[in-house]
């Protein structure tokens, strides 16, 4: 299957070749033809799909007849499209931009963090396709400064995050000013009961689609796990890095603390390190991105959250230093790392207090991630497993904006992070 034999003209087709894209992927195939038809879809695909430009490439496409056939050159709210973080407004803003490269569409991003003013001016000025954060974007609607009353297709990406992240209420209070006559296109990596809820109230006859997922515990990515203390998993960290002369490596903890704390100790080590999470300025999460892209910074220390949707080619390592009480979220992790076919490797260190996280996660992938026994890291045997301080990481917003953001409080206890895994797995 080609590009051409979908239904998209000459400027977007040059755009696809200018990025080299020769064939789409599954998402694409499946997605744009449906939404060319102006029917809703609710989409299970997660990052690393293509299912950014399987929406982005219709709602262009779209865009540009209708502009032809009404022959208006007003620049006004036509598109607006929703996601969970920051980083992932603004790239999916970028890829707006890349594939509308020849086409004379205005796109803006809107997010909390920075100043509003820009964006203000950006609006007044006049756009076609905003990418926004709900809760940004609601202070825009109270404030009257965005005009979203002609808007003809709204984009839901990374829905299930959304409503992680305590983001329910603000998506209805934005869905409540758009206008009912529109297109809606739902992407979600997983089906939860609530992303089911979600989009039978606000799509239409939806068609379903749904991708294989990513095959994370495929070839490409060698997964290991490291028993360790708890209290020597920094110095095992160090140690795995100089001995393997890793030279980047992304680290996920659990907690923005966690993150602060660990990048901290291993420039103490001599490792240069930045961590990137929610309570960065965004400006600071910017700078820090591009500085381990450049491989100015071996070590990336990240949230769960933060690192959502960031796309870095041929990651080669990628380090649990905590495990994710949510094992979807190791999954995500791993993915970070043996794109495109490339040898990735994926370590958990791993403490006795984690040990039913990584059943729970090896439930998840059906595998057992061998261990490897790092000589003079050998667990004393004599510690017992401890409750674990969650710390509030899973709502990564600053200030919840009345959303029921039941993930931010200690969730300890063995039930309910299985429940966790369950409701997340549907
Ligand atoms: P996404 O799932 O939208 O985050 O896309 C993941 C990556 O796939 C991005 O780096 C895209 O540039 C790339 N990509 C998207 N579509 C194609 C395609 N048809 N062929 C090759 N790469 C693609």
């Amino acid at each position: 299957m080609s590009f051409t034999s979908l239904g998209l003209s000459a400027p977007l087709l040059k755009a696809i070749k200018e990025q080299g894209y020769d064939t789409p992927t599954p998402i694409q195939a499946q997605s744009i033809p449906i939404i060319l038809k102006r029917q809703d879809i609710l989409a299970g695909a997660q990052t690393g799909t293509g299912k950014t430009a399987g929406f982005t490439l219709p709602m262009l496409e779209l865009l540009s007849r209708s502009k032809t056939s009404q022959g208006h050159k007003a620049h006004y709210v036509k598109v607006l499209i929703l996601t969970p973080t920051r980083e992932l407004a603004s790239q999916v803003e970028e890829s707006v931009r890349t594939y509308g490269k020849h086409l004379a569409f205005k796109s803006t991003v809107i997010f909390g963090g920075v100043k509003i003013n820009p964006q203000i001016t950006a609006l007044r000025r006049g756009v076609d396709i905003v990418v926004a954060t709900p809760g940004r974007l609601l202070d825009h609607i109270s404030q009257k400064t965005i005009d979203l009353s002609k808007v003809d297709f709204l984009i839901l990406d990374e829905a299930d995050r959304m409503l992680d992240m305590g983001f329910i209420n603000d998506i209805k209070k934005v869905i409540a000013v758009l206008p009912k006559e529109r297109q809606t296109l739902l992407f979600s990596a997983t089906y939860s009961d609530a992303i089911k809820k979600l989009s039978q109230s606000f799509l239409r006859s939806p068609a379903l689609i749904e991708v294989a997922r990513r095959n994370t515990s495929s070839e490409t990515v060698k997964q290991a796990t490291y028993p360790v203390d708890k209290e020597r998993k920094r110095e095992l960290l160090t140690h795995l890095i100089n001995k393997g002369q890793w030279t980047q490596v992304l680290v996920f903890t659990r907690t923005k603390h966690g993150a602060n704390r660990l990048s901290g100790q291993l420039e103490k080590d001599g490792i240069s390190a930045v961590a990137i999470h929610g309570n960065k300025s965004q400006n600071a999460r910017t700078k820090a991105l591009a500085d381990f892209k450049a491989g100015k910074v071996k070590v990336l220390v990240a949230t769960d959250i933060a690192a959502r949707g960031i796309d870095i080619d041929q990651l080669p390592h990628v380090v649990n230093y905590e495990l994710p009480n949510v094992s979807e979220d190791y999954v995500h992790r791993i993915g970070r790392t043996g794109r495109a076919g490339n040898e990735g490797e994926a370590i958990s260190l791993v403490c006795v207090d984690e040990n039913e996280f990584l059943a729970n996660i090896e439930k998840l992938i059906h595998k057992d991630i061998p261990k490897v026994w790092e000589k003079g890291f050998k667990p004393d045997p004599s510690i017992k497993a401890e409750p674990i301080n969650m710390g509030g990481n899973r709502g990564a917003r600053n200030k919840p904006r009345g959303g029921n953001n039941n993930n931010t409080n200690t969730r300890r206890n063995s039930n309910s992070s299985r429940n966790a895994n369950r409701s997340r797995s549907r």
